[in-house]
C-alpha cells in the first residue's frame, strides 16, 4: 500500500487506536474523523450551559425516548438560542456517552456522514466508524452511492484486562490534549502538563471509570462485534494489529502498523 484516500481503524475502547491512527495520518497525509470527538464536541456545547439538571429528568422512561426537543429547549430556557439544536444534541450525546453506551444509530449516522461530507468523502481516518451493524450499513450504501474509496479497514486488538488497567489510569489535559498515564506516563508535575501554559489541567476524561468502561467493552462485544463480520465480507482489505506491544516507543507502533498493512516507509 502506497497511498490511501480513505482508511478505518477499529477496535475496543481504549484498545490504542490513537498512536496506529496517528502513525496512518502521518504516512498518507490524512485527516482524522472521529465520531468520539464529533460527541465531545456538542457535549462541551451542553456542558457549557452549566446545567446541573439530572440527564435523567429529560429522558421519559415510559417511551423510552427523550421527551420532545422543545421540551427539552424549555426546561433549558435556551428556546430562542440560535445553536439551541445543538444544545439538545449535546444533551443526548452526554446521556449516552458518560453510561459507556453508543449514541443511537441515527443521530451517529447523521453526524458522521455530513463531517465525511465536509471532507469530499476523502483524505480521513475513520475513527470510531461504524461500530454498529446498522452503521457498517449505512457506509456501505454511502460508498456505493457516492463511488468512496476506502483503501482498508484496520482493527487494533487488545485484551480486556489490559485495557481495564490502562484506561482508568489514563489522564488527559483538559487544555492541550496530552494524554498521560498515572503509571506509565506520570505528569511531571500533579494537575499540570508538560507544556505547562496557565490554563493547563490534567483531568480524568468523565467517561473513563470502571463502570462506563465496561458497558462500552460490552457494547464492543454485541454491537461491534457483529459489524467487524459483515464488514469483512466486503471487498475491503482487513488487517488486525496488536494494540499491546513490548515497547511504547513511536518507532515500535509504525514499524507494526507498516508491517501488517505492508506499508512501505
Ligand atoms: P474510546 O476512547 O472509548 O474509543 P471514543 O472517543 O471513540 O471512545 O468515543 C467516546 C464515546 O462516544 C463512546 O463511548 C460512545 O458513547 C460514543 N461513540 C463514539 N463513536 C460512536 C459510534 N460510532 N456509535 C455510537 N456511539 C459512539
Ligand atoms: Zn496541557
Amino acid at each position: 500500500m502506497n497511498q490511501a484516500d480513505n482508511i478505518i481503524v477499529m477496535g475496543k475502547s481504549g484498545a490504542g487506536k490513537q498512536p496506529r491512527v496517528d502513525v496512518l495520518i502521518r504516512r498518507f497525509g490524512l485527516k482524522q474523523l472521529s465520531t468520539g470527538d464529533i460527541f465531545r464536541t456538542y457535549l462541551g456545547l451542553f456542558n457549557e450551559l452549566g446545567d446541573e439538571s439530572d440527564l435523567n429528568s429529560f429522558y421519559d422512561s415510559a417511551s423510552d425516548n427523550f421527551i420532545p426537543d422543545e421540551a427539552i429547549k424549555n426546561k433549558l430556557n435556551i428556546s430562542h438560542w440560535e445553536d439551541a439544536d445543538a444544545i439538545v444534541l449535546g444533551l443526548k450525546a452526554k446521556y449516552y456517552v458518560n453510561q459507556g453506551l453508543f449514541v443511537p444509530d441515527h443521530i451517529t449516522n447523521a453526524l458522521f456522514e455530513s463531517a465525511f461530507q465536509a471532507l469530499g468523502f476523502r483524505g480521513a481516518v475513520l475513527d470510531g466508524f461504524p461500530r454498529t451493524i446498522d452503521q457498517a450499513r449505512f457506509l456501505v450504501e454511502m460508498i456505493e452511492r457516492e463511488g468512496i474509496k476506502i483503501d482498508a479497514i484496520l482493527l487494533i486488538e487488545n485484551e480486556d484486562e489490559l485495557i481495564i488497567a490502562r484506561t482508568v489510569g489514563r489522564r488527559i489535559c483538559r487544555t492541550c490534549g496530552e494524554l498521560y498515564h498515572v503509571e506509565h506516563r506520570p505528569p511531571p508535575m500533579p494537575g499540570n502538563c508538560e507544556f505547562e501554559s496557565p490554563k493547563c489541567k490534567i483531568i480524568q476524561r468523565s467517561d473513563d471509570t470502571v463502570r462506563s468502561l465496561e458497558a462500552r467493552l460490552q457494547e464492543f462485544q454485541t454491537k461491534t462485534r457483529p459489524a467487524i463480520e459483515y464488514l469483512q465480507e466486503q471487498k475491503i482489505p482487513f488487517y488486525s494489529a496488536p494494540g499491546n506491544l513490548p515497547t511504547y516507543a513511536p518507532e515500535a507502533v509504525q514499524a507494526s502498523v507498516f508491517e501488517v498493512m505492508q506499508i512501505s516507509g
